[in-house]
């Protein structure tokens, strides 16, 4: 299968490795300069449970420098550059492509629905980690799993196929009909543990100083959570919590890339999570004024960021 990657930074280049590994065409599509070189000059680096190594079977450019129609291309930029990211891809989608978004947050289906046919998208989340380690070099450690699904039931083949090429891959990938809850239960997660980190400073470990960090973390999932149920989501503030509290103590050193984004000065991903929470919540007459709080707090870091 003809796979293109549409951002490769450390998500994206993690899957094409993999799917290069397994045998699928993969292009790389990225505008980073530093880090496409690399990977024409030395392959791929990643290292991942299964080793080191170079993987030198796949291609890597600038989204204009590509010439061929993929039969799947996986969206891997940041949310906030998805839009200029498919506009600079959208003379190579054909009627028959398929576009798959794993990206996290809210309002994916939205953004690419507005190059995309709805019946070619197909939505999902996952629990794989990746890092950016330097340019060309990508590592990944544990297990994660991939939850898709069509949003349109028509396509209920087309993402078993690409469920199937995935796990030949290693990405364990399930068609998973529940994948909103998935997909929610994420964003409650990335609502409370990233904005929060990004606004304190705090590393994971050190949201668990003082109590008031998990009761902070415990307010924003119970308002992601009640917001999702009234969208007839069914996901589960307990379920979620026992995410939260077992990366608090399990990942203690860890910087959310929210906090690594507010670090490097960058914008963050803070409206496609808490933004989206909060416009949602807005609709259904849903107060959620923790998360609105670390919304407007990270508003104002970027905003200042960028006079800097
Ligand atoms: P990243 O910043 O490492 O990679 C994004 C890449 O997109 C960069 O290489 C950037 O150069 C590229 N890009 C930006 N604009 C582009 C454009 N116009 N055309 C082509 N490429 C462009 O981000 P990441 O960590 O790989 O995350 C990607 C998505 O996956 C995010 O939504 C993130 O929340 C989600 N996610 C990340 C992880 C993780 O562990 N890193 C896990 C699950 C989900």
């Amino acid at each position: 299968m003809n796979i293109a990657i549409l951002g490769a930074g450390a998500m994206g280049s993690l899957f094409g490795g993999l799917l290069a590994e397994a045998g699928q065409d993969v292009i790389l599509l990225d505008i980073n300069e530093g880090h496409l070189n690399a990977i024409r000059n030395n392959g791929l680096g990643l290292c991942t449970d299964s080793g080191d190594r170079q993987v030198t079977r796949l291609t890597a450019m600038r989204p204009e420098q590509a010439q061929v129609s993929p039969d799947l291309l996986i969206v891997f930029t940041k949310t906030l550059h998805t839009e200029a990211a498919l506009a600079g891809v959208r003379r190579l989608l054909s009627p028959d492509t398929l576009v798959l978004t794993l990206q996290n947050g809210l309002g994916n289906i939205e953004a690419v629905g507005r190059h995309v046919r709805q019946d070619r998208i197909l939505i999902g989340m996952t629990t794989w980690p990746a890092d950016l380690v330097g340019p060309g070099q990508v590592r990944s450690h544990g297990q994660g799993l991939v939850r898709i699904m069509p949003v349109e039931i028509q396509q209920q083949k087309a993402a078993t196929q690409v469920a199937k090429i995935l796990s030949l891959a290693g990405l364990r990938c399930e068609v998973d009909p529940q994948a909103w809850t998935a997909i929610w239960e994420k964003v409650a997660f990335n609502a409370a543990l990233n904005s929060l980190c990004a606004v304190t400073g705090c590393t994971v470990g050190q949201l668990n100083a003082v109590s008031d960090g998990l009761a902070l973390a415990r307010a924003v999932v119970a308002e992601v959570i009640a917001t999702a149920q009234s969208a007839g989501i069914n996901a589960d503030a307990a379920h979620c919590m026992a995410s939260v509290t077992d990366a608090l103590a399990r990942h203690k050193a860890h910087k959310p890339s929210m906090l690594q984004d507010v670090i490097a000065g960058r914008q963050t991903e803070i409206e496609s999570i808490n933004g989206e929470v909060v416009a949602r919540a807005h609709r259904a007459g849903i107060a959620v004024p923790h998360t609105e709080m670390l919304l407007g707090l990270v508003r104002l870091i970027q905003a200042r960021k960028a006079e800097d």
